[in-house]
């Protein structure tokens, strides 16, 4: 057993007992943690009130070294999530983050970057300015880069063939990205994208801000809502539950 810190987002808190809780974080040094906070729900424990959902917090734990849950020691709060706009799609949006973050990775497998993302999320969330819709999307796109699993958007997944150009774009949700024509018959779900919804894709994921100011027309953006839905779905298995609860993502100056 040794003890090991942390910088952690809190992911989800499941009440154990009267005054303990079993917690999920995700940190930036070991990736996914579960682990028993004893104490957690008293006010003037070892956790002082730091274990809230989308906390950002810095953690001392005791890593076991078996199957067992680790323990966690105590945690200091950084930042808690608050969000300054009045529209509840930031908060739902933050929710469906740490949805993804806890569903995406698994326990110990860090990945630092997308860490620094989830925390840059909480924070454009946490801003009125931007709209929720576009800083979900770019968090999924990122996320699935990061994780191995963007799309291929220039090149035939299948054969290679490159289809820069076409106006319109068959996608794979299996073969998880564009397919050619001739490779697209007898392939199942497949959903068709235009030339300008490949193109977002490609700048969400780009590093920079540049997807913060482009501006994007509703049709696109229903587009890329729907095909960035199905490909979730596809890679989770299953439909993420805070889904429904997304909004379209709109120009940037909208909330
Ligand atoms: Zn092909």
């Amino acid at each position: 057993m040794s003890t090991e810190k942390a910088e952690a987002l809190v992911l989800r808190v499941i009440d154990f007992s009267e005054t303990s809780a079993v917690v999920t974080l995700f940190s930036r040094e070991f990736g996914k943690i579960a682990g028993l906070a004893k104490g957690a729900r008293r006010p003037k424990g070892p956790f002082e009130s730091a274990l809230d959902l989308l906390s950002r917090v810095r953690l001392v734990f005791l890593r076991k070294s078996s199957d067992a849950l680790d323990l966690l020691t105590e945690a200091k709060l950084e930042k808690r999530f608050r969000t300054a706009s009045r529209d509840l799609s930031h908060l739902y949006g933050a929710y469906y983050v740490a949805e993804l973050l806890n569903e995406l990775t698994h326990d110990f497998d860090p990945h630092p970057e997308l860490f620094d993302l989830a925390v840059d999320t909480l924070e454009k969330l946490g801003s009125a300015s931007i709209s929720s819709g576009i800083v979900i999307l770019r968090f999924e796109l990122t996320a699935l880069r990061m994780l191995g699993h963007l799309p291929s958007t220039r090149e035939c997944v299948e054969c290679g063939k490159s289809i820069a150009g076409e106006r319109r774009t068959a996608f794979g949700l299996s073969s998880g990205g564009v397919l050619c024509e001739a490779c697209r018959p007898g392939k199942r779900h497949v959903v068709s994208l235009s030339k300008e919804a490949v193109t977002w894709i490609e700048t969400l994921v780009e590093p920079g801000e540049a997807w913060i100011t482009k501006p994007l027309e509703r049709r696109q953006a229903g587009e890329l809502r729907g095909a960035v839905s199905q490909y979730m779905s596809h890679v989770l298995g299953h439909k993420p539950r805070m889904l429904e609860y997304i909004g379209l993502p709109s120009a940037s100056a909208l909330a």
